[in-house]
């Protein structure tokens, strides 16, 4: 065997002592993303609302005819649309929070596997939504950012960062859907390099949409063409 083969076994297994392959969720060895009992607790997101992918009721088969939600007909976001591959919940949701908050940034790539079970943007660059330079500084890692790199293998798209927070805009955890809006608004600055594209917008929940609706618009004030958004998770 050559040198340089058995140091890079030997760094392979490096990486397996440090991040060796696990549930996201459970920690059960052996299965990524997720272990068969995690996996169980997915929820393919439901069709519904076209535009925000709010899940819709079942009984009215919105299949046959696709038709925007409340919000959605009553002020139109400015996004074109938004959809992710799973309802946020079970094990989805404990993956999230652990990749938020307890430190685990080797969840980011395992967990945008789960990105090619939604349909791919049709944009010219993937873009995630920033957390603010100081939360980036608490956190060591933008999750939006782990998330878009890891889509942007899936959709064979390119990552391009065209936002910056300029306001700590805190949780969204808790407020109503105004106040949400509220919040956010003009939180985001949109690069002058967003001049004419089509952006597809990655982050981690999509809740009301009011953060994306507003990291959304920002990209449209610097003159993108379009903008859709995709999530790991929906808001049931
Ligand atoms: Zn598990
Ligand atoms: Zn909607």
């Amino acid at each position: 065997m050559s040198i340089s083969l058995q140091l890079q076994r030997a760094a392979i297994g490096a990486l397996d002592l440090i991040f060796p392959v696990r549930c996201a969720s459970c920690d059960a060895p052996g299965e990524s993303p997720f272990c068969g009992v995690c996996a169980d607790t997915l929820v393919p997101l439901a069709p519904g609302c076209p535009v925000c992918g709010e899940p819709g009721d079942e009984a009215l088969l919105p299949l046959l005819k696709p038709r925007r939600c409340q919000h959605c007909r009553e002020k139109p976001p400015p996004f074109v649309m938004a959809t992710a591959p799973y309802l946020h919940g079970g094990a989805l949701a404990e993956a999230i929070h652990r990749l938020k908050y307890e430190r685990r940034e080797d969840l980011g790539p395992a967990l945008a596997v789960l990105f090619e079970g939604c349909a791919g943007p049709r944009s010219d660059c993937l873009c995630p939504i920033p957390l603010h330079p100081r939360r980036l500084r608490q956190r060591g890692y933008d999750q939006a950012r782990l998330l878009a790199d890891g889509a942007a293998k899936r959709f064979r798209i390119p990552v391009v960062p065209l936002l910056t927070r300029v306001r700590d805009t805190g949780q969204q955890v808790g407020r109503d859907r105004a106040a949400r809006e509220r919040n956010v608004r003009g939180a985001f600055a949109g690069s002058e390099k967003a001049h004419g594209l089509r952006v597809c917008l990655v982050d981690d929940v999509l809740t009301t949409g009011a953060t994306a609706a507003a990291a959304a618009q920002a990209l449209l004030n610097a003159g993108a063409a379009r903008v859709e958004v995709r999530t790991l998770a929906r808001a049931p």
